[in-house]
């Protein structure tokens, strides 16, 4: 499994909907200061519920919302704001397999397809603002994303996205919490967690 495509609309500094290719083994991203790069990172948190905002360089999810006042270009605001983010991830390996959606149109195993498209949408009106997840257009709950992507590894405590300071955080940590780390990374974490759990039984 691996990021095929990211679609970015409005998000960030993206204020046009822009189609990112990513390649199976390796893809690098460069550009000048300020032009977007660490956005992209913070638009696979976004999209995939991995980070806080805080995480993703923002006080709150309307800050993700493109602001033209970051641009020049006159750009109408009026109405309601939205950005939204959308993961192509291939998924011909079936790495992702056991996932399903239910909701009014009947269940879909959505695993037993080439490819997923998880999608986050965030929307701004006059007085509050709504998130909304979505697997292959069908809208769901962040539980249900996280229950896919736990198949692949992929969890908001997981190290799957290593950010600007974690490796001098891990350098500096003590040899208890770099250990931590690696169960964590091993899978081995979770059962420590059950077995705490049985205990207190
Ligand atoms: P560096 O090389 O310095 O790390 P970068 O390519 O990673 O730079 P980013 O941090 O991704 O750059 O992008 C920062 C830019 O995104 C800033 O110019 C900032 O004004 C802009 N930006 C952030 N949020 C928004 C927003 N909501 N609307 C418009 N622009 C935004
Ligand atoms: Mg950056």
């Amino acid at each position: 499994m691996h990021i095929k495509e990211l679609v970015l609309d409005n998000f960030k500094s993206f204020g046009r909907k822009t189609r990112i290719p990513f390649y199976e083994d390796f893809t690098t991203i460069s550009g000048p200061n300020g032009s977007g790069k660490s956005n992209i990172i913070d638009a696979v948190l976004f999209a995939l519920g991995l980070a806080r905002t805080s995480g993703i360089r923002a006080e709150k999810l309307t800050d993700l919302i493109y602001n033209p006042g970051h641009a020049d270009e006159d750009v109408d605001v009026s109405g309601d704001r939205q950005a939204s983010v959308e993961v192509i991830l291939a998924n011909e390996d079936r790495t992702l397999e056991r996932a399903q959606v239910v909701n009014a149109a009947g269940t879909e195993d959505v695993g037993d397809v080439d490819e997923i498209a998880i999608k986050r949408r965030v929307k701004e009106t006059e007085d509050n603002y709504y998130s909304y997840y979505y697997i292959n257009g069908r809208s769901v709950n962040l539980s249900d994303i996280q229950d896919l992507l736990a198949q692949a590894g992929v969890t908001p405590e997981g190290y799957n996205v290593v950010m600007q300071g974690d490796v001098t955080e891990i350098i500096n940590m003590t040899p208890g919490s770099r250990r931590e780390i690696i169960d964590e990374i091993a899978g081995v974490a979770q059962f420590d967690q059950k077995k705490a759990d049985a205990f207190e039984e």
